[in-house]
C-alpha cells in the first residue's frame, strides 16, 4: 500500500536544508500516529548521500528524481517531477519546508494535484487522517486553525518550529528513482550561475541572531573625509553599528538581521531582512540593537524563544515583547556585551 505521509526534502547541489531534516522528523511522527509509512521525496541531481540521511530522520522510502537536468532549481521541472512522482496513488499528507522554494513549489503542487496548501505551520493536530494545522496570522498576533478538504493535505512547516530532528544510523528504507518529468528543451528557465551571498549563517535555520535597526545610525562619529553626501554619512555610521552587531554575532556563532528600515536605507542587504516582508525566524534567542518594535518586524520575529531589546528609547514597543531590555545606547552597550560573551565563551 502507498505510504500516507510525504515530505519534501528541499535541496540546494545535494545537501539538504537543515529544515528539511525537520520535516522528516515530523512527517515520521505524523506516519507514527497515522500507523502509516512515510515517503521522502527530493528532486536534483547527485542526491545518494542525502537520500541515506533522509532515511536516518525517519523516511522508510525515499523517491529520488535525480536527474542532470534537475541539478538546478526550476520551478516547473522540478513541479512536474514532483507531480509525476506523486501520481494517481495521492498521500494523506504531504509536508514541505516553508523555505522559499518549499513554499513555490507547494504552491504549484497544489494545483497540479487539484488541493489546498496551508502555509509556515508551527503546530498539527490528526484526527484520524484529517489534519489541523495551526499557523500564526495578523504578523503573529493570533493563531489559527486551519484545514484542507482536499487530498493531499499539503502543508509547509516553519523552520525551528518542531522537534529537533534526531537521525538513527540504524534505519534501513528503500530508494527508488523516479524520472524527471520535463525534456530540458521544455524548460524554459536556464540558470546561467550563481553568485555567493555574503557568509555567514543563514537566518532561518540560526538559533541566534542579532539584528540591528535605523538607531545603528545614530552616533556622533565622524566618518572619513571623503564620505561628504549626507545618505553616504548615514550609510557610514550605520555600518559602524553593524560591526558591533556583527561582532557579538559572530562571538555568538549568530546569524545578523536587520529591520527594514535598515534595510531600505542601504545599511545592510535585503537578505538580511527579518518581518512580515522578510524572513520569518524562529531562533532561541534574538538580540534587537536600535529596533523600535514596528508590527511588521514583530511578525518576523516575535516566535523567537527569548527576546532581548537594547533600545535608548524607554517606550519602544519592542520593550513589551523582550524577556530582557537594556534602556541605553547600543554603541555602549554592544562592545562590553561582546566582551563579557567572549569571556563566558572562552572565545
Ligand atoms: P525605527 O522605527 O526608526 O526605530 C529605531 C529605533 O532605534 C528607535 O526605537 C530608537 O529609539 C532606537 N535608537 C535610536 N538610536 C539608538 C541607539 N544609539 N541605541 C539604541 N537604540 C537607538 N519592517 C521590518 O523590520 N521588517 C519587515 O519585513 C517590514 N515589512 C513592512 C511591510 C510593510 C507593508 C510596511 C508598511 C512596513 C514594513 N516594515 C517592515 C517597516 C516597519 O513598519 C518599520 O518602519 C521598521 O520596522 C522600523 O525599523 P526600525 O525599528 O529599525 O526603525
Amino acid at each position: 500500500m502507498a505510504n500516507k505521509v510525504w515530505v519534501y526534502v528541499d535541496q540546494f547541489k545535494g545537501q539538504a536544508l537543515p529544515a528539511s531534516w525537520e520535516v522528516v522528523y515530523a512527517g515520521r511522527k505524523l506516519a507514527d500516529q497515522m500507523g502509516a509509512g512515510l515517503t521522502a521525496l527530493a528532486i536534483g541531481s547527485g542526491l545518494d548521500e542525502l537520500a541515506r540521511t533522509a532515511i536516518e530522520y525517519g523516511a522508510d522510502q525515499v523517491l529520488l528524481a535525480d536527474d542532470p537536468s534537475l541539478a538546478d532549481y526550476r520551478a516547473n521541472a522540478y513541479a512536474a517531477a514532483l507531480a509525476q512522482a506523486v501520481g494517481e496513488d495521492v498521500p494523506d499528507v504531504f509536508l514541505f519546508p516553508t523555505s522559499t522554494r518549499g513554499r513555490e513549489i507547494a504552491g504549484m503542487a497544489a494545483i497540479d494535484l487539484n488541493t489546498g496548501v496551508l502555509v509556515d505551520v508551527t503546530e498539527m493536530k490528526l484526527d484520524g487522517d484529517k489534519l489541523t494545522a495551526v499557523r500564526p496570522v495578523y504578523a503573529g498576533k493570533l493563531l489559527t486553525e486551519v484545514v484542507c478538504d482536499a487530498k493531499p493535505q499539503l502543508v509547509t512547516l516553519r523552520a525551528r518550529a518542531f522537534d529537533k530532528p534526531v537521525a538513527d544510523a540504524g534505519r534501513s528504507g528503500e530508494v527508488t528513482k523516479v524520472p524527471a518529468a520535463m525534456a530540458e528543451d521544455d524548460v524554459k528557465v536556464k540558470v546561467t550561475g550563481y553568485q555567493e551571498a555574503e557568509g555567514g549563517v543563514s537566518l532561518t535555520d540560526a538559533s541566534v541572531i542579532v539584528s540591528g535597526g535605523r538607531g545603528t545610525s545614530n552616533n556622533s562619529m565622524e566618518p572619513p573625509v571623503e564620505i561628504t553626501d549626507e545618505s553616504e554619512v548615514e550609510i557610514w555610521k550605520a555600518q559602524q553599528g553593524f560591526k558591533l552587531v556583527g561582532e557579538l554575532a559572530s562571538v555568538l556563532g549568530a546569524a545578523v538581521g536587520a529591520s527594514r528600515a535598515a534595510v531600505d536605507a542601504g545599511y545592510i542587504p535585503y537578505s538580511h531582512q527579518v518581518g512580515q516582508t522578510g524572513k520569518v525566524v524562529s531562533p532561541d534567542l534574538y538580540i534587537a540593537a536600535g529596533i523600535s518594535g514596528a508590527i511588521q518586524h514583530l511578525a518576523g520575529m516575535r516566535s523567537s524563544k527569548v527576546i532581548v531589546a537594547i533600545n535608548k528609547d524607554p517606550d519602544a514597543p519592542i520593550f513589551k515583547y523582550a524577556r530582557f531590555g537594556v534602556v541605553g545606547d547600543l554603541y555602549q552597550i554592544l562592545p562590553p556585551l561582546t566582551e563579557a560573551m567572549k569571556e563566558r565563551l572562552g572565545k
